[in-house]
């Protein structure tokens, strides 16, 4: 039997962010929240929607001493008769359970989580902005309840999804950024937990981020953690090169975090007849590929930027410039056709878009 909703609707409704207010990233919420708890007795139960708060955790809580969570990230459009576009959510859905799963987390129902979502949605849609670019960011994660210090799989969880509206990654248009190669510190082990997303990926990532910083670089290109040769990731975003014509991109393995725009635009590519390989990248490959000039564009992608132009890598003392700073063509292509498809702006013919 289906887990019925139980909404409370907030007393005081924060004003929302004037036309003209920079909405930034992940800095304004929205006045309700989704929560569910899990307990062994009664698995998940309680799925209700609240007014939006701050939290009273046992200063033991797992979740905060040993990481134990899962998150995901995704987005409401707004299309242009008015309607809101959530883009492959049930991907993102499943995916919270192959993280959980690696996480010992356990598993949620997507299709009941979609039908949560969709009602927080009707009840927050006059937060999805309109302007060209915005969107509503959806934060979906689980955390580990049990107030305790043992090392040990929680058995008490609460998952929940809270609503940020963001504006546009590209305000001035697309700009391609500089990368920084980054040799000592990794993303993730193989036999590690790359695959899922969990907060200390992210963690353990900051450390080469200032370092990249430091550089003059915005984010940070990871190698494998055991030759720290082949290409894994970009920040968080998944890599991509256009070889002699070619899609070129790594193939998963279990330190790189399967994205759905990296499925998404291979799935584009392939249907627009591009020739795609997934495949290990070495990095002095690239490199030597890069110099004879075979490497004409290369760019990251994932769900906050869609897809984001690389202009320039620093590998130890070599600067490595592709399509010469500029935005290449097969880049600008995927960008437009995926953000086409997302704020409905131009026809579907793949189901990717559900209405909320
Ligand atoms: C979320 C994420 C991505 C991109 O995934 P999308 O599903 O495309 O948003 C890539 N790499 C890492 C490390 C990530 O956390």
């Amino acid at each position: 039997m289906e887990l019925s909703i139980t909404t409370k609707l907030s007393d005081h409704l924060t004003p929302k962010p004037a036309a003209d207010t920079e909405l930034g990233f992940g800095q304004i919420f929205t006045d309700h929240m989704f929560t569910m708890d899990y307990s062994r007795e009664s698995g998940w139960h309680s799925p209700q929607i609240v007014p939006y708060t701050s939290l009273e955790l046992d200063p033991s809580t797992i979740y905060l001493h040993y990481g134990q969570a899962v998150f995901d990230g995704l987005k409401a459009y707004r299309t242009p008769d008015g309607s809101i576009n959530l883009f492959r959510p049930m991907l993102h859905l499943e995916r919270i359970n192959t993280s959980s799963k690696r996480m010992v987390i356990p598993p949620i129902d997507p299709a009941f989580c979609l039908k949560c979502l969709k009602e927080l949605l009707q009840v927050e849609k006059d937060w999805v902005p309109d302007r060209p670019g915005c969107s509503l960011y959806i934060r979906p994660f689980i955390v580990a309840m049990d107030p305790c210090l043992i090392v040990r799989p929680s058995v008490t969880y609460r998952f929940f999804i809270i609503l940020s509206p963001c504006g546009s990654y590209y305000p001035q248009g697309m700009n391609p950024v500089s990368i920084f190669v980054e040799t000592e510190y990794v993303r993730a082990a193989r036999g590690g937990s790359g695959q899922a997303k969990t907060p200390a990926n992210y963690a353990a990532s900051l450390i080469a981020q200032n370092k990249a910083k430091t550089a003059g670089c915005v984010q940070v290109l990871w190698l494998d953690s055991v030759h720290r040769r082949y290409i894994e990731e970009i920040g968080s975003m998944n890599a991509f090169f256009v070889i002699d014509g070619k899609l070129v991109t790594p193939e998963l393995n279990d330190s790189i975090l399967p994205g759905i725009t990296r499925r998404t635009v291979l799935e584009l590519a392939r249907d627009m007849g591009f020739r795609c390989e997934e495949r290990q990248i070495a990095i002095d490959e690239l490199c030597h590929l890069a110099k004879q000039g075979h490497v004409s564009e290369m760019f990251g992608s994932g769900t906050a930027a869609v897809i984001s132009p690389v202009g320039e890598l620093r590998y130890q003392s070599e600067r490595i410039v592709f399509n010469q700073g500029k935005t290449g063509k097969v880049t600008q292509l995927f960008y437009d056709t995926i953000t086409g498809i997302q704020y409905g702006r131009t026809p579907d013919p793949y189901g990717w878009t559900e209405k909320v």
